[in-house]
């Protein structure tokens, strides 16, 4: 094994090294070639997203909120859309990380330190299947590790396959996810606090409809958090 190590690490650095050179590793947002120390996202860039720093209040959901508070975190702004269409369409999941690093105190100062669980909104498995990863995963159980919580990702299931939303307004989206999850195990729930994790929040239908189901199973608290919402400022 040692023998390898030593003779496979040096060819692992130099192919990389002849790659970076014929293929400079370049900033998602801008393009522009990325500094020894910049990963996936320049520093120019990261600087310029910007940070909503309050609770959501918007709900456009008919019927009962089974949501207390929610944090959408980042203003809709084109950078920080070309972020989130990478991590969805073009597997690129590791700018996302780049960004919630750079943010991680102004984003841990904002959120209760009360958590037992924390859920990304599960994906339907044929839409899992479609994509081939969940793309809130790593940002949920980044939040479990900042928040020293437990991850519950295998204590949901999406049920219905639901079509994109997109054209939908708030009524429809209310009727399109409703009963569109359940829960595994009810008593891993019963009287815990837990964060729902999702990329964008446009009504809340989705997320309401998953908190609804854990509130009925006993939990305790059903908090959300997204990446950015297209909401804010235009209520
Ligand atoms: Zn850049």
């Amino acid at each position: 094994m040692g023998v390898f190590q030593i003779f496979i690490n040096p060819i692992k650095l130099l192919v990389s090294g002849v790659l970076d050179l014929i293929y400079p590793p370049l900033c998602l947002i801008c393009e522009k070639r990325l500094a020894q120390n910049e990963e996936q996202v320049c520093l120019n860039c990261l600087d310029s997203f910007k940070l909503i720093g309050k609770p959501h209040e918007h709900f456009s959901v008919p019927g009962k909120i089974s949501i207390t508070s929610a944090w959408a975190l980042f203003e809709f702004d084109t950078p920080f859309q070309s972020l989130i269409h990478h991590l969805k369409y073009s597997r690129r999941r590791k700018p996302v990380m780049t960004v919630l690093n750079h943010y991680r105190q102004q984003i841990i100062r904002q959120l209760p330190d009360v958590y037992d669980l924390v859920i990304s909104i599960p994906l339907h498995v044929r839409k899992l299947r479609e994509r081939g990863y969940n793309q809130v995963d790593d940002m949920s159980s980044w939040l479990a590790a900042q928040l020293g919580a437990r991850s519950g990702n295998e204590l949901v299931v999406r049920t219905k396959y639901t079509q994109t939303q997109t054209q939908l307004n708030a009524e429809e989206r209310f009727e399109n996810v409703a009963q569109a999850f359940s829960v595994k195990q009810e008593s891993m729930i019963t009287g815990k606090y837990v964060l729902l994790v999702d990329d964008v929040l446009t009504t809340g239908a989705t997320a309401n409809a998953l908190a609804t189901v854990l509130k009925t199973a006993g939990a305790a608290r059903v908090d959300l958090v997204t990446l950015s919402t297209p909401q804010h400022g235009n209520p």
